[in-house]
C-alpha cells in the first residue's frame, strides 16, 4: 500500500521516476499472476442508454444519434461463438443502461453457457438495475459484473453524469454482495477533476474490494457537452495503472483501448504499467458505427492487434482467473 504522498508522487512520476514506478508495478502482476495477460471478447448489445453522461456521445439527450440498436439474441450468441473459436472464455457483454436488455439476456446467458459448455465467464457491463434483477441475471449464469464508479468526486460525479454516487457506490456494494465478481473504474483527467480526486479514487477501488479496476483517459468526444475540453494525459492513466497495480497486486486491470485512442501504442505502455487483461471488439461491423462510446472514430481493438501486442511484449494468455484456469 501507498501513502497519500506516495500516491501523488506516483501520479506525477516522469522520466526515470516513471520506469522505476512501471518497473514495480510490472514485478507486482508477474508475482501474481505469472507473465500473462487474461482475455476477454466484447459484443456491444446496445446503444440505447437512459443515463446523460456528459462525456459519452449514447447519453440520452444525443439527437444527432438517431440509428439506436438492440443486438437480437441470435446476433449476440452467433458473436459469442466467434468469441469461443478463437479461444477466449470471457465474454462481456456490454451496453447503454437500460433494462430494456433483461429479456434478451434471459434468452442469451442460459444458451451461451451451454455454447462453452459451462466453462465460460459471463461478464455484464450494463449499468445500474435492480437488486432483483442483478439477482436474476447471476440465477441466469452472469458471473461477473462491470460498474464503474467514473469519479469518486461527488459533486464532479453529479456534474457530469446527472446521477448519485451514493447510489453508484450501493449497486457497487449489492453486486459484491450477490457474490459477483466485481469490477470498478475511473476516467483520469476529467475536467474539473483535482489530483486529490484521482488519488481517492485509487484508495476507493481498495475499500470497496472489487476484483478488477480500469483506469480510462478521459476522451473528449463529438456530440457531447464536454467536446471542446482537452484530452485526459496518458502519462496520468498510466501512472494510475501503475499504483492500483503496486497497491493491489491481486486486481485484474485492463489495458483499455482509450489508452490507444489517447496515443497510438498507448495499450502496449498499458501493459508495461502492470495492466493484465486485453478485449477484444467482436461487435458485428454493422452496429461498431453505431457504439459511439468515443465517437466514430474510436480505437476498435481486433484480434491481430492483441496478437501483435502480446508477441511484442512477451506475454503469454491465460483464460478467466475467475474459472480458475491454468495457464495455457
Ligand atoms: S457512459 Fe454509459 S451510462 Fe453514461 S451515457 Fe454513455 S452508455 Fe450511458
Amino acid at each position: 500500500m501507498l501513502s497519500r504522498p506516495e500516491l501523488r508522487a506516483a501520479l506525477l512520476a516522469r522520466g526515470q521516476e516513471q520506469q522505476d514506478l512501471f518497473a514495480e508495478a510490472s514485478r507486482r502482476r508477474d508475482e501474481h499472476f505469472g507473465r500473462t495477460v487474461i482475455l476477454r471478447g466484447v459484443v456491444e448489445i446496445t446503444n440505447v442508454c437512459r443515463v446523460n453522461c456528459d462525456y459519452c456521445p449514447m447519453r440520452r439527450d444525443n439527437v444527432a444519434l438517431l440509428d439506436r440498436y438492440f443486438m437480437s439474441a441470435e446476433a449476440i450468441l452467433e458473436r459469442a461463438e466467434q468469441i469461443r473459436d478463437a479461444g477466449i472464455d470471457v465474454v462481456l457483454l456490454q451496453g447503454g443502461e437500460t433494462s430494456r436488455v433483461l429479456s434478451i439476456l434471459r434468452e442469451v446467458i442460459p444458451e451461451l453457457r451451454r455454447i462453452f459448455e459451462d466453462r465460460v465467464e459471463v461478464l455484464l457491463n450494463l449499468g445500474n438495475l435492480s437488486r432483483r434483477q442483478y439477482e436474476q441475471l447471476r440465477e441466469l449464469g452472469a458471473t461477473s459484473y462491470i460498474l464503474k464508479h467514473e469519479t469518486s468526486d461527488e459533486s464532479l460525479f453529479a456534474r457530469i453524469r446527472h446521477e448519485r454516487l451514493d447510489e453508484r457506490l450501493s449497486h457497487l456494494r449489492t453486486l459484491l454482495d450477490l457474490g459477483y465478481k466485481v469490477g470498478t473504474g475511473l476516467i483520469s483527467g476529467l475536467p474539473g477533476q483535482s489530483l486529490d480526486s484521482v488519488i481517492d479514487d485509487l484508495e476507493l477501488a481498495g475499500e470497496l474490494g472489487v476484483h478488477m479496476c480500469s483506469v480510462s483517459p478521459f476522451v473528449p468526444a463529438p456530440d457531447t457537452p464536454l467536446t471542446d475540453a482537452p484530452a485526459g494525459s496518458l502519462e496520468l492513466a498510466l501512472n494510475a495503472i501503475a499504483a492500483l497495480r503496486i497497491c493491489y497486486p491481486h486486481l485484474l486491470i485492463p489495458s483499455v483501448s482509450a489508452l490507444e485512442k489517447t496515443r497510438s501504442g498507448g495499450q502496449s505502455r498499458g501493459l508495461a504499467a502492470g495492466a493484465n487483461v486485453l478485449t477484444t471488439n467482436f461487435t458485428g461491423e454493422s452496429d461498431l458505427d453505431r457504439y459511439l462510446i468515443y465517437g466514430k472514430d474510436r480505437y476498435v481493438v481486433r484480434l491481430s492487434h492483441v496478437k501483435a501486442l502480446l508477441a511484442e511484449a512477451g506475454f503469454d494468455t491465460r483464460g478467466s482467473v475467475f474459472l480458475q484456469q491454468e495457464v495455457r
